[in-house]
């Protein structure tokens, strides 16, 4: 399939993209064009059909990563493969770059975007699961100025996001890491390597010495219309020795909270079966990794 007609416009900074997008969101379908790996199918497909599009592609002051006091700066023009590949990523916040791995394959890797991703907002994708682990805030500007979003608020439904049609998203910040005792888990299970997940889960915890859990963040993916927290699962876990059965009962309450949808790959039982298992494993190897951490000293 060959997509519709449609206008194309490459602005040569942000400045302009906002100016174009201030110009025509009104009386026209945008869609801002950044690695394409969602959209251009969409639109080979006819299943978007944009007036105009506003690629993103040469505004290099969108393609920074860097770490700002103590927190990370991503543009949203950075590629699956720069986040998964850079040390600081991979030193600090080393959940982040073990799931990019598990994005497609890797011409999608190079191409697509960590801003395109989340402004995507596939609940079946593994950033914006990740982000909403670590508890990132996503950063859009319009000509009018720009604001920051929490991911809870971010994240609306199945490829529905808070963003204005004049707004763009510029740059996700995740807040510093913790060190002493930290682990994390990132598990997801596809039927085939490089498919879409169709449930996955990532961990981010603290422990103290003794193994009584401090920190929990558990996020959920093919869980709901957007990427999840298994809330009671984390205030389950909070306060408590981090043995089997408690990760047990943590997952058990993670899967009931979870509102899987089924379709021809699996029904919702199969799903929540699935959110169940990859909880479970991903909190063992958070737990492993933590203990690691005091083992190192
Ligand atoms: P685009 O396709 O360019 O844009 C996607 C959407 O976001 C569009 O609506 C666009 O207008 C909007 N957008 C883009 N950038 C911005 C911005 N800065 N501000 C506002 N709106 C913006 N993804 C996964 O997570 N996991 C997978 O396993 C996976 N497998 C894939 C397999 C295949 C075969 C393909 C083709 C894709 C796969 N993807 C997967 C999707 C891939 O990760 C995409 O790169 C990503 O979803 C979108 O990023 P993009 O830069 O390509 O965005």
């Amino acid at each position: 399939m060959k997509p519709a007609p449609f206008r194309y416009a490459r602005p040569q900074s942000v400045e302009e993209a906002l100016q174009i997008l201030a110009a025509h969101h009104d009386e026209q379908e945008l869609k801002i064009l950044a690695g394409g790996q969602s959209l251009v199918p969409l639109m080979n497909f006819r299943l978007a059909t944009p007036d105009m599009i506003i690629d993103i592609n040469g505004l290099h002051e969108l393609a920074h990563l860097d770490r700002r006091a103590g927190w990370l700066h991503i543009g949203a023009l950075i590629r699956h493969s720069q986040l998964g590949s850079s040390p600081l990523v991979r030193e600090n916040w080393p959940l982040l770059a073990a799931a990019t791995e598990h994005i497609g394959h890797t011409q999608i890797r190079n191409a697509g975007t960590v801003g395109g991703s989340v402004a995507h907002a596939d609940p079946s994708a593994e950033l914006p699961v990740v982000l909403a682990a670590l508890d990132a805030e996503f950063v859009v500007r319009s000509t009018d100025g720009s604001r920051s979003i929490k991911w809870i608020d971010f994240f609306v439904g199945p490829l529905e996001t808070s963003l204005a049609p004049n707004e763009m998203l510029v740059e996700i910040r995740v807040p510093p890491p913790t060190s002493h005792g930290a682990g994390w888990g990132f598990e997801e299970f596809c039927r085939r390597d490089g498919d879409f997940a169709l449930a996955g889960c990532a961990t981010q915890i603290a422990v103290d010495p003794d193994e009584i859990c401090r920190v929990a963040s558990i996020a959920l993916l093919g869980a709901g219309a957007t990427p999840i927290r298994a809330v009671r699962a984390e205030q389950h876990l909070v306060g408590e020795l981090l043995s089997d059965e408690a990760i047990d009962d943590a997952a058990a309450l993670a899967a009931a909270d979870s509102q899987p949808s089924g379709d021809m790959h699996g029904d919702a039982a199969y799903r929540r079966e699935l959110i169940r298992e990859m909880t479970v494993r991903s909190l063992q190897a958070a737990r492993t990794m933590a203990k690691e951490t005091f083992e190192d000293v």
